[in-house]
């Protein structure tokens, strides 16, 4: 029996998850000291805590609660699931309902004709999918030269050796041997600290040519595809300048390298369009999905791929798969999920409601003497803290010095909000309401006068040379 349960003392929970539970992307050693803040219940945009805290989740967990939290109708097409088929493997000739039906149906939802799906557990598995996937695809079209994967700087494609080595996280680089090779980076379009002079549409192109650079100087008959997010996530919330995916489009059309979209944030609603693909007007070969696909209720991923490159593929036996490849109750309460998205209309309430709302809100703290630009697209935002509104400058502090400080004070008013650096994000669940959006707002008020004391009242409210 299950003897760790929610009337232990918070105290009691903390030591326990210190002593024995290794959390990602954290210094253990820190949390150890500080106790994690344990969340026992979720309904709606609102996370319950083990001291009854009633807290504001701004981030849709990871980016991934699309509909929010609570929706029993999930957990009842679980359990019948499990009743009826918990486990079977679509390896060897077999397959199974659910597996099928989602299929099925994200074949229709996707544009284009990505008619195919490759399942997975999530998006680092689906990215390392896709790394095989088209070095497959070009070795089956006699050009087994075409091997590397062209991707960004600070792109965040999961944290598998192979999904981490596509993404462009240095910090994550310097950890054990990656990239793996045949992957390599161009810089990513983030005018704001990179800009320098020029203006965004003219950095928004030369960041886009940075890739037809790149594919000159291998090769085009090394070049097996590109991959990027339409808008870098866990790079900081990133939304390219105008000019960039229109001619990233060009270039991708004249050169004969497939397109990889990693859609696993702004895939199912979050840009008020079912797909980023969407839109920006994208023509993927390969779109990973993950996150919101079940709104983070079962682990589930995959790769659509096009016909003509699952045809390519289907010639011949692909040796890849993972054991819970199309996992039925993930499958089950993926569709469930894809059914409330469409019949509540929600990528609707996105784009027509509560996308210029928050918007709206998101604008206003623009005016803040602590915030350097907002931007945002569909419900994801960001915002850059500054030192020095009149310059696009990082702060002298080592950067996520401020941005951390300033989510503690997030943390602390009940609002989850996450710092990238010193960039501060929102992606909430897309059900949010006006008045939830209020709550953010006022929230994020309060928290950013807080953070703008402490920084100041630190010493660090100066900008690098
Ligand atoms: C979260 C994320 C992934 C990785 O997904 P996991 O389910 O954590 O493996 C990949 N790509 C993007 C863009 C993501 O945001």
């Amino acid at each position: 029996m299950n003897k760790i349960t929610n009337h232990l003392a918070t105290a009691e929970l903390q030591a326990l998850d210190a002593a024995h539970h290794m959390h990602p992307f954290t210094a253990n050693a820190e949390l150890a000291k500080k106790g994690a803040r344990i969340i026992t219940q979720a309904d709606g945009v609102t996370l319950t805590d083990s001291e009854g805290e009633k807290i504001l989740d701004a981030m849709a967990g990871l980016w991934c609660v699309n509909i929010g939290y609570g929706r029993d109708e999930l957990a009842e097409v679980a359990a019948r699931q499990m009743k009826e088929l918990p486990y079977y493997n679509t390896f060897f000739m077999s397959s199974h309902v659910p597996a099928i039906a989602l299929a099925d149906k994200l074949a229709e939802l996707a544009p284009g004709d990505l008619n195919h799906v490759f399942f997975a557990s999530g998006g680092s598995e689906a990215n390392d999918t896709n790394i095989r996937l088209v070095r497959r695809y070009w070795d089956l079209m006699g050009k087994p030269g075409k091997k590397t994967i062209i991707s960004r700087k600070n792109a965040y494609h999961g944290t598998s050796i192979g999904a981490a080595s596509l993404g462009g996280m240095q910090g994550m680089h310097a950890q054990g041997g990656m990239p793996i090779p045949d992957i390599v980076h161009i810089g990513q379009p983030y005018w704001y600290l990179e800009g320098g002079d020029m203006s965004p549409e003219d950095f928004g192109l030369m960041r886009a040519r940075e890739l037809e650079a790149k594919i000159d100087e291998l090769g085009e008959d090394k070049v097996a595809a590109f991959i990027a997010e339409p808008i870098q996530g866990a790079g900081g919330v990133i939304i390219p300048p105008e000019s960039y995916w229109p001619e990233v489009s060009r270039i991708c059309a004249e050169r004969d390298i497939l397109l990889i979209v990693d859609e696993v944030i702004t895939g199912f609603g979050r840009t008020g369009e079912w797909f980023g693909t969407e839109y920006y007007g994208l023509k993927p070969d390969i779109m990973t999905v993950a996150k919101g696909l079940s709104s983070g209720y079962a682990p589930i991923g995959g790769s659509l791929v096009s016909d003509r490159v699952a045809e390519v593929i289907g010639r011949e036996e692909f040796t890849h798969g993972y054991t819970y490849s199309g996992h039925p109750v993930a499958a089950a309460v993926a569709l469930e999920n894809l059914r409330i998205l469409e019949e509540e209309k929600i990528v609707d309430h996105v784009k027509n409601e509560a996308a210029p709302y928050l918007a709206e809100k998101w604008h206003q703290l623009a005016d803040h003497p602590f915030v350097g630009e907002t931007t945002i697209v569909g419900m994801m935002a960001s915002l850059a803290l500054t030192a020095d509104k009149s310059v696009r400058k990082p702060f002298k502090a080592s950067p996520g010095t401020v941005g951390f400080m300033t989510r503690e004070r997030c943390f602390g008013n009940n609002l989850i909000m996450r710092h990238v650096a010193d960039r501060m994000i929102v992606a909430p669940p897309l059900v949010m309401t006006r008045s939830d959006i209020d709550t953010l707002f006022e929230r994020a008020v309060k928290s950013l006068d807080q953070a703008y004391e402490d920084v100041k009242d630190a010493g660090l409210m100066e900008t690098a040379d």
